[in-house]
């Protein structure tokens, strides 16, 4: 085996949902957000752990991503659909049983006229600027729409990652003043939201990070490890460079181990020269540059010679990755790719 295998606990994933299930009164739904293949994930695995965990209600970013979470589901659990009723999606909607978010006056229409009585939500922007109604197009509107029973009403925090942020209490008085007459079910939180208390949490919430072990969820269990196997050991003299663009010279003789995983697979150029990867609880600085499908890492300090290096898991977090590489645990998620070994567990150890 060449290439990288990524671990994926699916109880961790089932711990972690309930966990944030948990946090939330009685009355309150705890959906589940699967988009980008639940975070890079996996979506049907993942889809039927959660599932089996006690989510009934999926969201996805765009109608064609709930081809496969309504194929791993069959027909009883619902579906939502964050960007909405767009054009070109009716049929999708209609035969895979979606419920589309609508996010603007287009969307209420063509949802309307296509698929008359066919269950929908509303999104209300409350100052993101990113998707849905403006206070003012929801008061001309919210008559006509409510009285055609929306699923959901909901919107999206800016700042749920810091939670003493003013945004987040600016936007939680704008959804009030927007919905607080409304009938049907309301949802403002996502991970962030649902640690920020039960304020925020209304009817639904909707975590996504939190169930994969990322951030802001730092109670969570960790859900990916990844081993890289090591392709090639070799000595390096001092004076030596490792890697393109000679970045890393060696001071004094080294033993370098080249391991299979690159920026293809989604390991960011930007830790060069910077991340560590480890061998059992012993970290291994990478030398030099992050290539398409190689990275050299130092092992002179080891006892022994290793069969592969651990990237993610016990020892560094996805967002600590995310941390050296300038970036979130979700981009480091969602940019794993597609040449890792999967293997689906169930339990740690
Ligand atoms: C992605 C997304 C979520 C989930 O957010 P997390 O921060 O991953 O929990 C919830 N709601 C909307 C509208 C989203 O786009």
């Amino acid at each position: 085996m060449s290439t990288g295998r990524l671990t994926i606990d699916l109880d961790a994933v089932a711990a972690n949902w309930r966990a944030l299930d948990a946090k939330s009164d009685q009355g309150v739904q705890t959906a589940a957000v699967v988009k980008a293949d639940a975070y890079g994930l996996g979506v049907g695995k993942v889809a039927r752990a959660l599932a089996a965990a006690g989510a009934r209600r999926f969201f996805v970013a765009v109608a064609e991503e709930g081809a496969a979470v309504r194929e791993a589901l069959g027909p009883g659990p619902e579906i939502s659909v964050f960007a909405g009723h767009m054009s070109g999606d009716t049929d999708m909607i209609h035969d895979l049983g979606l419920v589309p978010m609508l996010n603007s006056v287009d969307q209420l229409t063509r949802h309307f006229e296509a698929l008359p009585g066919h269950p929908f939500g509303v999104q209300l922007d409350t100052g993101m600027n990113r998707l849905g109604l403006e206070p003012a197009e929801w008061a001309a509107l919210r008559e006509l729409v409510l009285a055609q029973g929306p699923r959901l009403v909901m919107s999206h925090l800016a700042c749920a990652d810091e939670p003493t942020h003013l945004m987040n209490r600016q936007q939680l008085d704008a959804f009030h003043e927007m919905t607080d007459d409304v009938d049907a079910p309301r949802s403002l939180a996502a991970t962030g939201g649902i640690l920020m208390g039960p304020d925020y949490h209304f009817d639904l919430t909707r975590p996504g990070i939190g169930l994969y072990g990322g951030l802001p969820f730092d109670k969570a269990q960790p859900v990916v490890s990844l081993d890289l196997p090591v392709v090639q050991i070799r000595d390096v003299a001092a004076g030596e460079s490792v890697g393109y663009s000679n970045t890393w010279i060696a001071e004094h003789p080294t033993r370098v181990a080249t391991v299979s995983g690159g920026y293809a697979d989604g390991l960011a150029r930007h830790v060069s020269n910077k991340a560590v990867m480890f061998h059992q609880d012993t970290p291994c600085p990478i030398l030099g540059r992050v290539s398409m499908d190689l990275i050299c890492v130092d092992v002179t300090h080891l006892s022994e010679t290793p069969k592969a290096l651990t990237i993610l898991g016990d020892h560094q977090s996805v967002d600590d990755l995310a941390d050296v590489a300038g970036t979130i645990g979700y981009e480091v998620l969602t940019q794993l790719g597609a040449r890792y070994a999967r293997y689906y567990a169930r339990g740690r150890g």
